[in-house]
């Protein structure tokens, strides 16, 4: 199922040498009998796009979690999910509008916004995913920009949410915890101060390296690493990469894709 060649420009090495070191490693841990455990988030879902469509044909069939914007949701997308396999929905705030007045980092929920308000459109936003997406959707709540108040954050549960999912650094054991009922992702695969250019295949087997070397250090290894795709952003060559990396992952074996909804239910 790996065998199609990627269709980028540049000189091209097989996947087993151009991810050497990540290689090794997962070498290593198969022969041991260990494994990685990772997960897959995609943001900013509300339509039906050859984008869209172009990330979902490359990650094959491994579990993703579409962050989808229920305030803007058309029609064109649910049919879409409804027609394809492992992908689930988790909630991206409500229409993904920017409240923060330019004073600090973006945010649908600063804290300067009316709780009362906050909570209505949240609601709103969760009862039309559960509606139209029924047991795909997850009660997750994914705020824009990774942005959430204090109040919001420590409500959250009170709202119908089962978790939040935010951005943590590598290996967010370290700085917020599991019990807290967060489930982040720690590499995100663009690179924003250059308008969310993709940061490349081989950066992200970099980063996946080390988020799991820290996991061997402090005696966690499955605790699950969060991915962070935007498709929107992704170009043709970009997803012909990931999928190339996604193939490398799969055919070296030891890593075990985890599904947002088994997450919740316990899988860890
Ligand atoms: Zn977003």
């Amino acid at each position: 199922m790996c065998s199609s060649p990627p269709r980028g420009g540049t000189a091209q090495l097989s996947p087993l040498v151009e991810f050497a070191p990540l290689v090794a490693q997962l070498d290593t841990m198969r022969s041991q009998g260990r494994r990685i455990r990772m997960w897959w988030r995609d943001d900013d879902s509300y339509r039906d796009t050859t984008e869209l469509r172009r990330l979902l044909m490359a990650r094959r069939n491994i579990p993703i979690a579409l962050a989808v914007i229920p305030g803007l949701l058309d029609e064109t997308l649910t049919n879409l999910i409804h027609d394809s396999n492992r992908v689930s929905v988790l909630q991206h705030g409500w229409k993904h509008i920017d409240w923060s007045g330019g004073k600090s980092r973006p945010s649908e929920f600063p804290d300067s916004r009316s709780t009362f308000e906050v909570s209505e459109q949240l609601r709103s936003g969760r009862e039309l995913l559960e509606k139209t997406f029924g047991s795909r959707f997850d009660p997750v709540l994914v705020p824009p920009w990774h942005s959430i108040s204090r109040w919001l954050l420590e409500n959250f549960g009170d709202l119908g949410y089962l978790a939040v999912s935010n951005e943590a650094p590598l290996f967010p054991l370290l700085s917020r915890g599991w019990g807290s009922r967060e489930i982040n992702i720690e590499i995100d695969t663009s690179d924003w101060t250059r308008q969310g250019a993709f940061i490349g295949s081989r950066e992200v087997a970099r980063r996946l390296l080390r988020a799991f070397e820290l996991r061997q250090k402090w005696n966690s290894e499955s605790f699950p690493i969060g991915i962070l795709t935007h498709h929107a952003v992704l170009t043709p060559s970009d997803c012909d990469s990931l999928g190339s990396f996604i193939c490398m992952l799969e055919e070296v074996g030891c890593v075990e894709w985890l599904s947002v909804k088994g997450m919740l239910d316990g899988e860890l």
